[in-house]
């Protein structure tokens, strides 16, 4: 079979090159790193994490569990390198970001059916390819890709990290360790506010200078809701915040023995449990303005700042219309897609469609019939909604029961019909790969 070039080694070119490669088939994947890196990247090894380490929940009663769950099953590279290097937290899959990193890397690196190489591609390959240069895609790839979607612009929206601080510098003696409800022991550090604190640090957060938006993102009214800059979400209303990140119902501070009026929550971001990320505080503040602000935090008076929260323009393809239920380009199906950039939104559903378009690119060039996972699966239905969405008002999507075919009997209480259709999809998953 033809070589298969996967352009773009992240979340969704990582994966998309070890199942090709585990079908058989020879694969050069192209990495711009160390030569270039977007406003994003910073690391020199793939499948890079750009702003959480968390892959979110497990657990079968969870779209984004169930979908883990099924990736496991389908040896998945980013699942088990995410096992293996996992930190404690809660009931979610949270990862030593640089740890979880190097493993992909090695693993990728020591496959005898892949080569690397480190370059930057500025046009799509000849052959049989999955382009993933990821949301932050520019320059001449952005115009080939254009050109390869017949003139048609990708969408785009804005996206947002969260800063991130020592666990060294925080002052214990006002912060304490635990988990909403008790789940997960002592996973994370609680930041308390009482009212006065609240109100003090909401007015400070309302009125912080914002860093300098560039002209083609002002006129973008695309605010993604899943990851909304905290100040953004603050000004919605002055208890936003005390309902969304900053919920303090579950968290009883220990000195008390009662809920604070609002909670910080900060989740581990490395093993070593050296550092530490605010977790919901993604923004787009000056770096100046986060010190000051988020310093008025009880227990981060003295935070040092190893990372600052940063905001960038995030481009996807107008998916349905251009893309196949398999990832690929209508117009040109040799040319598969993958990851963010195709309108699947998250770390673990870039890796999904990198799977699936992988998985996929190989059995097209070895003659075998593709695997269709179908919208029982919530890998597949990550496929059929990019495919088949409304193309008129495409916005990206994570994983959610919502977009898994509803189940042919009705199953009243939530619980049992998410376990139901976990079952179900864990079934046809088997099913599925017992006739490859
Ligand atoms: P990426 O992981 O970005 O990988 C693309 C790769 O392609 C990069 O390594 C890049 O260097 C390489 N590349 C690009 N162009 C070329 C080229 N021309 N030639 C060769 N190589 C190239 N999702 C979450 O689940 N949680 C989060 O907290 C989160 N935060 C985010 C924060 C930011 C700032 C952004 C931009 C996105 C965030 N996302 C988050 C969304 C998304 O899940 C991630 O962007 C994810 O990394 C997407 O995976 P990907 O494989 O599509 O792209």
């Amino acid at each position: 079979p033809c070589p298969i070039t996967v352009v773009g080694a992240g979340l969704a070119g990582c994966e998309a090159a070890w199942q090709a490669a585990n079908c058989g088939a020879q694969v050069t994947l192209v990495e711009m790193k160390p030569a270039r890196f977007s406003p994003a990247h910073h690391s020199l090894d793939f499948a890079e994490l750009v702003c959480s380490n968390s892959l979110r929940a497990e657990g079968l009663t969870n779209a984004v569990g169930l979908l883990k769950e099924e990736m496991r099953r389908l040896d998945s590279l980013i699942l088990a390198c995410a096992d293996a290097t996992r930190v404690p937290a809660g009931g979610a899959l949270a990862v030593d970001r640089a740890g979880f990193s190097r493993m992909v890397t090695e693993k990728l690196e020591a496959h005898p059916c892949i080569t690397v190489e480190r370059r930057e591609l500025s046009d799509i390959p000849a052959g049989p390819c999955v382009v993933a240069t990821g949301p932050l895609t520019d320059g001449a790839m952005a115009e080939a890709v254009v050109r390869a979607c017949g003139g048609e612009a990708p969408l785009h929206f804005y996206d947002a990290a969260a800063p991130i601080v020592t666990a060294e510098s925080l002052d214990f003696d006002k912060v304490y360790f635990a988990a909403r409800y008790g789940k997960g022991g002592a996973d994370y550090i609680n930041c308390p506010m009482t009212k006065e604190e609240y109100d003090a640090f909401y007015d400070a957060l309302l009125t912080a200078e914002p860093a300098e938006v560039h002209g083609f993102e002002k006129s973008d009214p695309h605010v993604f809701e899943g990851c909304m800059p905290v100040e953004v979400m603050a000004a919605r209303g002055r208890d936003t915040l005390r309902f969304g990140p900053l919920k303090p119902v579950g968290l009883p501070d220990p000195r008390t023995g009662r809920e604070p009026y609002a909670v910080v929550q900060l989740r581990h971001d490395d093993a070593a449990g050296g550092l530490y990320n605010l977790v919901g505080f993604q923004t787009h503040l000056r770096f100046p303005e986060q010190k000051r602000v988020f310093s008025m935090i009880p227990g981060l008076e003295r935070a040092e700042f190893v990372r600052y929260g940063v905001m960038h323009r995030n481009t996807f393809l107008n998916a349905p219309g251009l893309l196949d239920r398999f990832y690929r380009l209508k117009s040109d199906p040799r040319v598969f897609f993958a990851g963010q950039m195709t309108g699947v939104e998250g770390y673990l559903e870039s890796a999904a469609s990198g799977l699936d378009a992988g998985l996929n690119c190989a059995r097209q060039t070895m003659g075998l019939p593709l695997a269709d996972f179908t919208e029982k699966t919530a890998i597949g239905a990550l496929a059929h909604y990019i495919s088949g969405a409304d193309g008129k008002q495409f916005q990206p999507m994570n994983v959610n029961f919502g977009i898994i075919a509803p189940l042919e009997k009705r199953v009243k209480a939530k619980r049992a019909r998410y376990e139901a259709v976990s079952a179900r999809a864990l079934e046809t998953l088997d099913t599925i790969r017992a006739a490859w």
